[in-house]
């Protein structure tokens, strides 16, 4: 397959699965039907981009019409072209709220309340930060809130929220003991998955809150909070029931509450995963006991 075709083949697919601003993590498997990807922003696709074309090394490129694409010269002028603009659109997006100095999760929620960093901004009723105990052992991350946290101003409130409040009474936790937070603070039209551009402008605050909780133990629901967090695509049916360090943190994957109510079949599952997660959690308390 020639060069043009293979990185066509590839944003088409991604383009699909995370909007105008594509991260590269991987070649897709997946091939869509869709022309014109004219927008590209990365973080790792340095590693991609060399395995299309060896002689095109930059880091970040954007705004490539692949229909324009003829050569590599072509595409190593874009690049070049591209890098600054693209730089300066993550700098814009990260920098206008300065939250390094950021102490506690009040002076987070206080900073970050009007923020309008991406659309999801332009929609939301409630920006939902995160609630429960700001020095839990166990965080809980799910993807974006719903029209019922919007509505609310707080995580998981729903029927997946009800959901999750059982699973977790299930294995001896109320939800006042954890902290619950989403990776995205504001609700997606829809209830749609977060796109790779909200995700990015929103992921440094979850970033700053797992800091300042500094739990022992990370559960995250879905496959959003995982291939967030550890910058990788995963499937479902290879990470559940593995531990994985985030920064450190014992990080387990389950399903999320919402696709349990789409399909009960993973309550099994899930069952078996928060038991190890219990399991886990009481080993360590009590390690840290002695
Ligand atoms: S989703 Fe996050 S980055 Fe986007 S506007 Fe809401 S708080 Fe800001």
């Amino acid at each position: 397959m020639s060069l043009k075709k293979q990185i066509e083949n590839y944003f088409e697919s991604i383009q699909d699965l995370s909007g105008n601003i594509i991260y590269f993590d991987e070649m897709p498997e997946k091939k869509l039907k869709k022309n014109d990807v004219t927008v590209v922003n990365t973080r790792t696709e340095q590693k991609v981009i060399n395995n299309l074309a060896d002689n095109v090394s930059k880091n970040i490129c954007s705004n490539i019409n692949l229909n324009d694409v003829i050569n590599n010269d072509k595409i190593n002028n874009n690049v070049d072209k591209d890098i600054s603009n693209t730089m300066n659109t993550k700098e814009n997006m990260n920098n206008n709220i300065n939250i390094e100095h950021v102490k506690s999760l009040q002076e987070l929620n206080d900073l970050i309340k009007d923020c309008k960093n991406c659309d999801l901004g332009k929609g939301r009723i409630n920006l939902v930060f995160g609630k429960g105990n700001p020095k839990a052992k166990l965080m809980i991350i799910g993807e974006a809130p719903g029209q019922d946290e919007d509505l609310k101003g707080e995580p998981f409130v729903g029927r997946a929220g009800q959901l999750l409040t059982k699973i977790l009474a299930a294995i001896n936790f109320s939800r006042e003991e954890v902290y619950i937070a989403n990776i995205c603070k504001c609700r997606p039209p829809g209830n749609r998955k977060p796109n790779g551009a909200e995700v990015f402008a929103c992921e440094r605050y979850l970033q700053k809150q797992i800091e300042l909780i500094s739990p022992n133990f990370i559960l995250l629901l879905g496959l959003t909070a995982a291939d967030t967090l550890f910058k990788k695509t995963h499937k479902m049916s290879e990470i559940r029931g593995k531990i994985l360090y985030y920064n450190g943190i014992k990080t387990l994957i389950t399903y999320h509450p919402s696709a349990l109510l789409r399909n009960p079949n993973w309550k099994k599952d899930t069952w078996v995963d928060v038991q190890l997660l219990r399991k886990l959690y009481d080993e360590e308390m009590l390690k840290q006991q002695q």
